[in-house]
Parts: C-alpha cells; structure tokens; sequence
C-alpha cells in the first residue's frame, strides 16, 4: 500500500502524505512520494502540485528509530527528494496542518510556497538530540527569514504556532475555513497570476554584519553550554549560509551534521529521547488495558509535598479535596499554593482567569469523609508506618468501589501499606519529587498485588499532569533514592579519606551534574539521610558508612535551613560558602578514627560517585525493580540532575564500556574492602553476551 494519496481538483494535483500518526519521513514514504511527485510532473493537466499531510500533521520529520540504520540514507534520500522539489518545472506548495518538525519543516522550506493553518505547529528540533537540521534547514531557513530569528529558532529547537509562523514569514499565508479547498484556491491563484517558482536557495541572507552577530553568539554559546557542540556547529553552519553559495552552505552543514550524530553527546541525546518514550511502556500491561477515570482527586496531607502534588491536578483542571488533619497545617498548605499562583501571575505566566480557575478547583477539608467521592487519593502524611496504617484503614472504610488510593512514601514499604486495606489491587505507590509543582519525574511504585489497569491509569494520568512516570518495583528508596544512596555514602568516604566536600562538589557539577552531592544533601536537609542511616544501621549492618555525616548532623548542620551544613549560608542566600568549622570537624573525626588520608583525583571521584550508581542500578536491574537500563536513565535525568549529554547512568556506563566499568569496580573493591564493589552480575552478563546495560 502506499504511503501518500494523489488525486487532481481542477489543476492541482493534491499529494497527502499518509504515515500515521504524524507522518515521519523513512523510506517507503519517501519512495511513493517521489512517485507521486514525478507522475504530477508527467502529466500536462497538472500545473502545480500541493504537498499536504493529515489534519494534525503534516510532517514530524525523520524517523528517529531509522536514524542509524542504513535506511536512513537509502535512495531517495530527504535530501534528494526536496531537491526533486525544489526543481521541479511546475509549481509545488506546502499545505501545513498541525505539526511540521524537524525533515517535515525542511521538507516545506524545499516547496515554493507554504501555507498553514490555524493549527499548525513549527519546530526544528534538532538540537535536542545534540544536531543541527540536515537537509537545509540551517542553509533555507536564515534567507527565508531574519537571521536572528532563524537562530533562535534552530538553537531553542521550540515549537511556535501559525501566528509566529505567518509574522516570521515562514508561510505565505494562513488559511481560514475549510482548509484543503482553500488552500487549493491559493494555489490555482498563483497558476492565473503566474507566480514564479520561489525557490529559497536562490536568495542571499539579508543581514548586515552577519559575521560580526555569529562570532559574538558563538562567544557566548561557548560560555554557555561547554559541554554541547551542536550550537557551535549551528553556527559555524549558518555563517556558511551567510558567506558562502548555497550548495558549500549545504555542504557545510552537512560534514557539520555527521560529525555530530557520531559524538557521545548525540548518541546520549538520542538515548534519552528513546528512553522517555520507552518508559510508559509495560512488557505485561497492552497499551490498550481500560484505565479508571479520574475525575475528582484528594490529597491527604496538605505539608511540602501535599500541596505541589495537588497544583498538578489543578493546573491540569482536575478538583482537588486538600485534606489535613491539623487546621493551621491546611492554611498554610493553601496559602503556598495561592502564593505559588500568585508569583506565576507577577511573572505574565497565569491569567487572572486561570489563577480563579485553578483556585476554584481546590476544596479544603478537615474530614476524611469529603474524600469518598475521589476517584484517586494520594496519601501525603508524615513518613511513619503507624500514620499510614491508621489512613490507609479509614480510606478502606470510606471510598467508593474502584478509586485508586496512592502513597507518596519515599521510604516505607508499598506493600504493606497496601495490606493495611481490603484492597489491595487499588493500592500503588505515586512518589513525586520535591517541589513537586516543578519536579517532572514520578516513579510509580508497583506493589505485589496493584492491578493492571490501575497502573495504566496513574501512567496515563502521568502524562496528563504532565509528569514523566517511570515504573519501579517495591524496595527501599525505589530506583532513584536507592542508588542514591550509595552514591552519597561513597561521596562522604572520599571526604572522610581526604578530599574536601568543595572538591567532590566541583568535581561532580564540572562533569556535569547540576549539583554536587554535599550541596545537594544541605538541600535536601542531612537529617533525612542521618534518620534512615539510623535505620540502617540496624537493618543493614555489613553496609559500610562513615560516621562523618552524622558527626556533622551531631553539631546540629541540617543544611541550607539552618544556614549550615556541609557549608555554611548567608541568611536568604544559597550560595554555600565553605566553612572552617566544617573543616575542624572533619579533621578531628579524621584523628580521632586514625584515618590516614591520600588525595584524590577528579577522575578517582567521578569514578567512586558515578560508578556507584551504576553498579545499584544494574542490581535493580537485576532485581527487576527496574523494568529497563533505560528507565533508570529516565529517573535520573529527570529527578536527579543527570546532564542529559552524559545520556543517563547506564548509558554512560555503556559509553566508556563495561569491560572498562568493571575493572575499575574491581580495583575500587581492592582498595576499600567494600563488598558493594563487587560488580553486579549483571554487568558481568553484558560483558559476556556483548549486551549494552541501556
Ligand atoms: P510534611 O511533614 O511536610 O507534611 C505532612 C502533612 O501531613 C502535615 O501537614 C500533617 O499535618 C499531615 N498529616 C499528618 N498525619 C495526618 C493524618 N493522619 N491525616 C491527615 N493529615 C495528616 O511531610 P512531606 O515532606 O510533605 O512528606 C509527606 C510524604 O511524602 C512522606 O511520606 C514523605 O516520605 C513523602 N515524600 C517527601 C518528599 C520530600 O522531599 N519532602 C519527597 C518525596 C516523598
């Protein structure tokens, strides 16, 4: 069957490109297209042609999965079909309805005219996946319009509606009413008024000092974002536009576009793409399972976490019931929301209209029997099993049939909560992060018993309040917290063995983590970590801690909410500053446990931090706590301040090679005695059967 339909109204032979969902460019499309095209050239009643997609897309351009195949560049290429195109002897229009991206946008710069419609959406997103547009988007776009705009647009790689599109002068015109007829009326206009083939490429970029404006936006990109070439490159790719003909431009940007796609930065990019696409994907849920509907949603608990997880639903136009069970607690939890509001109103971002929309959606309640009605509740209480019990047992009493009840437990086992109720299949862990208005990850926690649809539920509710859900099994900490764990015990190892907290700090953020993990502790709060090392302790007693982060919690540095912790704080301010006094405690804990310190490199740090989480996360994996290496990616670059060029852990992991990873766990082992070294099995198994942890 073809992928495109091709039938004449009056003298326009209309070509509608037919690969749903959104019409991506692989190669039988490409194929039936060059078809259609040269049959429309053939034919002596045809005088123009109208390249036109779906109602809600026109293009989004390649296929991402037939990226690295050969398939990819198989003849007719994107590049040899704009071509075709852009030299055909009659005229040919691009009809834009809904998304235009990436391929599908250059395949419009390659027509003589473009039109849209209201609901079109624009976007070269290249960028995002560490490149540049490659087939002329960086060579068209700049002369079509003005070049600054074009390098935002390329740089941002932002998506902009038909308004944008028509100011810009990306399309000739916008089309009202019924789209198709219309826009073919445009077309038989431009037959009567015998309009020229307008072919971009033939025209010069109109921009005074173009050079001088590229090199001054390249200083500051490098500035920028050191770690990420594709904007240098869409640089050095648009100056080609600006000085050089078109087809060296083209050339440019090609060389410029294969360097790219082989750079670990690019292939990390694609990585994360793939990933956050892959999560929602459950081996024994079908996409189809029947979800429960969720109209009406309650929230116990109306503290840090209770009230950012209820401006989710609200933002979405979801009603909430805010439940506390301490009424002061419940007007402080409603007031941050308003305030929360309130600044998005300052900042242009809420209309007055959204602000009482949202405010109108939120009920707040002391009664646990306003809750009866919610088709979901999410348990937000303080983090002791005996609270859970006594909530969870009063929500078995009271909801309706069907309605999912939720915990946000970071901590505490989700199948016990959910053996506290008579139901245990409507029962699943939701765990936000803080500030859970702003976090996008949610790691929703499958107990032994939750049932089918109701994971496919919160997945799907996942996306609606715009969150990214990853699966995870029942342990302690889930995927994230738990190798975070190990993580910033092997952080404080290296301290309490000689390096500084500013060290392993800078060491981290300088590779690219957003935060280093000392920085992020004072954040976070270290009493959170010292109670359950407690617990540890106890439960755990073979794993290896230093004593030193609670003789740091022992002089009362909770962190950035006291003004000191691993650093100290200026008052409102949260720049950590090191500390002395930091420094005389951790001397003094050195002394008195007769440690004998060794400096370490950056590259020692990095490995005894990054490979930390590796190895955790291929245990999970292991474990089938985590259905994915690739999930575990998602989790951290979403939750964690993973840098997306680095791909996600077990991505990394596979970007320096197993082989390499486990030697260094095995030497770390050597040195440190930490059986936590000792390289998952897992890794071993990759290594053996040459499959990527990813
Ligand atoms: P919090 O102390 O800020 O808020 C808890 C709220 O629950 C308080 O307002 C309290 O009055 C209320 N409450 C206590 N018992 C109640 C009951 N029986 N009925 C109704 N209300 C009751 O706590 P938080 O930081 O928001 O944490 C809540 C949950 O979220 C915990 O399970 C925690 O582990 C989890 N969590 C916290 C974070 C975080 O960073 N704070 C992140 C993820 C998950």
């Amino acid at each position: 069957m073809s992928l495109v339909t091709s039938s004449l109204v009056q003298h326009v032979q209309v070509i509608t490109l037919l690969n749903p969902p959104v019409n991506s460019l692989g190669l039988q499309l490409r194929r039936d297209l060059v078809q259609a095209l040269n049959l429309a050239m053939a034919d002596p009643t045809v005088q123009a042609v109208m390249l036109t997609g779906s109602e809600n897309a026109f293009s989004a351009g390649a296929d991402i999965k037939e990226f690295t195949t050969a398939s990819a560049n198989s003849d007719p290429n994107l590049l040899t079909v704009i071509d075709l195109i852009e030299h055909a002897p009659k005229l040919v229009i691009a009809a834009i309805q809904g998304t235009c991206m990436g391929g599908g946008f250059e395949l419009a710069l390659g027509c003589h005219y473009r039109v849209c419609s209201s609901n079109a959406n624009f976007a070269l997103p290249e960028i995002k996946l560490g490149l540049i547009p490659g087939a002329g988007g960086t060579q068209k776009l700049p002369r079509l319009i003005n070049l600054e705009e074009a390098l935002n647009i390329m740089l941002k790689g932002e998506s902009f509606g038909s308004a944008v599109a028509q100011k810009l002068g990306v399309v000739d015109q916008l089309i009202e009413g019924d789209f198709i007829n219309n826009a073919v009326l445009f077309t038989e206009k431009l037959i009567i008024d015998k309009k020229p083939l307008q072919r971009i490429r033939d025209s010069k970029v109109k921009y005074p000092n173009a050079q001088a404006y590229l090199d001054f936006a390249k200083t500051t990109l490098k500035a920028i974002s050191p770690n990420y070439p594709a904007p240098l490159a869409l640089i050095e790719s648009l100056k080609s536009a600006c000085m050089d003909p078109f087809s060296v431009g083209m050339q440019t940007e090609r060389k410029l576009f294969i360097e790219l796609m082989n750079t670990s930065q690019c292939r990390a990019l694609r990585h994360a793409f793939v990933a956050q696409r892959s999560c929602n994907k459950i081996p024994d849920i079908p996409q189809e399972t029947p979800t429960r509907h969720i109209n009406l949603v309650g929230i116990i608990g109306a503290g840090t976490m209770g009230g950012g997880i209820a401006m989710n639903f609200l933002n979405a136009g979801i009603p909430v019931t805010l439940l506390d069970s301490n009424e002061d607690t419940l007007k402080k939890g409603i007031s941050i929301i308003r305030k929360n509001y309130e600044n998005s109103q300052q900042k242009g971002k809420l209309s007055q209209t959204d602000f009482d929309a949202r405010m109108g959606l939120l009920t707040p309640t002391l009664k646990m029997d306003d809750l009866a009605q919610c088709d979901l509740v999410i348990e937000a209480v303080f983090e002791e099993i005996s609270v859970k019990e006594q909530v969870f047992k009063e929500l078995d009493r009271l909801m309706k049939p069907g309605a999912i009840l939720a915990t946000n437990t970071s901590t505490l086992d989700v199948d016990r909560i959910a053996s506290f109720t008579t139901r245990p299949s409507s029962v699943i862990g939701c765990h936000f992060f803080s500030p859970a208005n702003v976090m996008k990850l949610l790691e929703v926690v499958r107990a032994k018993e939750t049932a089918k649809d109701v994971i496919a539920t919160i997945m799907k509710l996942s996306k609606t309040i715009k969150k990214t859900a990853v699966v995870s099994g029942v342990c302690d900490g889930f995927i994230g917290n738990r190798m975070l764990e190990h993580y910033i015990r092997m952080a404080v190892i290296l301290v309490e063995q000689g390096a500084t907290p500013t060290q392993v700090d800078k060491a981290l953020e300088n590779w690219g983590m957003i935060m280093g993990p000392f920085r992020m502790s004072d954040l976070a709060g270290n009493d959170i970590g010292w109670a359950i090392r407690k617990r540890r302790y106890i439960e755990k007693p073979q794993v290896i801690y230093s004593r030193l982060a609670d003789a740091i919690c022992e002089a009362g540095r909770f962190g950035q909410k006291v003004g000191q912790g691993w650093y100290k704080y200026e008052p409102n301010n949260r720049k950590p500053l090191a500390d002395p006094a930091v420094t005389q405690i951790i001397e003094g804990f050195r002394s008195k446990n007769n440690i004998k310190i060794r400096a370490f490199t950056d590259a020692e740090i990095i490995e005894r931090t990054i490979y930390a989480l590796i190895n955790e996360g291929a245990r999970l994996l292991e474990e089938g706590i985590a259905l994915r290496g690739s999930d575990i990616d998602v989790v951290y670059l979403t939750g964690y301040g993973f840098p997306a060029f680095r791909g996600g852990p077990m991505k990394y992991a596979d970007e320096i090679g197993l082989v390499k990873v486990c030697a260094a766990m095995n030497r770390i082992f050597e040195e440190s005695n930490d059986p936590f070294w000792q390289p998952a099995s897992l890794l071993t198994n990759c290594i053996n059967q040459g499959t990527a942890l990813s």
